[in-house]
């Protein structure tokens, strides 16, 4: 099979979907690869690494002749869509839930697209979810941003100029993103609470040194293990909770998300009010909206001495080892659909069928 890496024409995007590790293993399990010139560049990789593992190197607008699969980090942009050939394999983050328009286009031109985020969350597709690789990235440079964005020093310090209070940290939502975020706060020595409303993660919280704090709001599980959505009295609640408690803390890093939904606001504007200036809020969710009232999302605000940290793609902030993570994700899954580098796609698989999204053979329609 021979597949191609472009390069990423996202906005902000600094990862790769392939590493010249991962290109070294796919070659030796029967892969040819194309790699775009500088697709690896922002991330660390150059081309000549690409090259020496066996990769072949092409100019943009070469790449994608005779391959079948594309693997890429975001969303391709039109022109590559119309470049592909009916029954190209695409292999990326293609947000099937919030980008219907995108999804139907492929559709339209033939391409048998996988998105990363439909995977199923099975055992046996552990070593492909890059939602939680790179939610992993996301909380630990969540924290970082807040450590480095904060006046106060996180942890305590005794010193012969007197004591220094450790920072007080709340994480909201303790999915993959929030518990890194806890773990790697507690590291740099913080005192950090956190809520999620899937009580079943107050035990991992405090596995980590945290403590769960009770809002007295519940929601209620999927079978995937994702939230529900919570219904418009509870997150008023929720709300009403927050905006009593957050005066407390020093720094909010917010990671609550719900599928395919917009992030659920949980600190209003009042609450932001109440915090003591130098306070920071770190909002994970603001690339789908946020989950302050008052995050910008892409920009760095201040609102009465409040810092907000909206910033968006945040593991693409953290290019390396980001694209280190999702390349063994997407390494996977190629092997999964092409054993030994033949494409044998099995549409009576579980992993196989859940993560398609377009393309799929009218026979093994769903
Ligand atoms: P996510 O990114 O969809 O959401 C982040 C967190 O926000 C979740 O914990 C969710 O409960 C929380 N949340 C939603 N609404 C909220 C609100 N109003 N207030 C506070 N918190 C709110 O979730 P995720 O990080 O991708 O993980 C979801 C679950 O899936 C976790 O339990 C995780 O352990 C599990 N998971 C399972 C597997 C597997 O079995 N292979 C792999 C990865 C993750």
């Amino acid at each position: 099979m021979r597949v191609c890496v472009p390069r990423e024409s996202g906005p902000g995007e600094h990862r790769v979907a392939l590493t010249p590790e991962m290109v070294r293993k796919l070659a030796a399990a029967g892969f040819e690869i194309v790699v775009e010139r500088g697709a690896g560049v922002l991330a660390g990789f150059p081309d000549d690494a690409f090259e020496d593992a066996g990769a072949q190197l092409a100019h943009r607008g070469e790449h994608l002749g005779g391959v079948e699969g594309v693997v890429r980090v975001g969303r391709p942009p039109d022109e590559e869509v119309a470049a592909l050939e009916a029954g190209t394999v695409l292999v990326g983050f293609l947000q099937p839930l919030t980008d219907a328009d995108g999804i139907a286009r492929l559709e339209e031109r033939g391409v048998v697209a996988f998105a990363m985020e439909s995977i199923p969350r099975i055992t046996r597709a552990q070593s492909m979810d890059a939602l939680s690789s790179q939610a992993t990235v996301a909380g630990y440079k969540g924290a970082l941003l807040a450590a480095d964005r904060s006046p106060k020093l996180f942890p305590m310090l005794m010193t012969a100029a007197g004591t220094i209070a450790p920072a007080r940290v709340l994480v909201l939502g303790a999915g993959v993103a929030g518990l890194q975020a806890i773990a790697t706060a507690r590291r740099l020595g913080a005192v950090v609470s956190a809520f999620d409303v899937r009580p079943a993660v107050a035990e991992q919280v405090e596995s980590l040194g945290a403590s769960f704090l009770d809002l007295g709001v519940r929601g209620e599980e999927t079978e995937g293990g994702y939230a529900r959505e919570l219904t418009p009295e509870q997150q008023e609640a929720q709300q009403r909770a927050l905006d009593e408690r957050i005066p407390d803390f020093d720094v909010v890093i917010t990671t609550a998300a719900v599928p395919g939904r917009p992030a659920p606001k949980l600190i209003p504007a009042s609450a932001v009010d109440a915090m003591r200036p130098g306070s920071v809020i770190v909002d994970l969710a603001a690339d789908t909206g946020g989950n302050c009232e008052l995050t910008s999302p892409g920009h760095e605000t201040a609102h009465a001495g409040v810092t907000i940290v909206g910033l968006t793609n945040v593991p693409s902030l953290m290019p390396q080892d980001a694209s280190r993570l999702y390349a063994r994700n997407v390494v996977a899954l190629l092997e999964h659909l092409a054993p030994g580098g033949e494409l044998t796609l099995d549409f009576s698989d579980e992993i196989t069928s859940g993560a398609c999204v377009a393309g799929r053979p009218k026979e093994a329609a769903a």
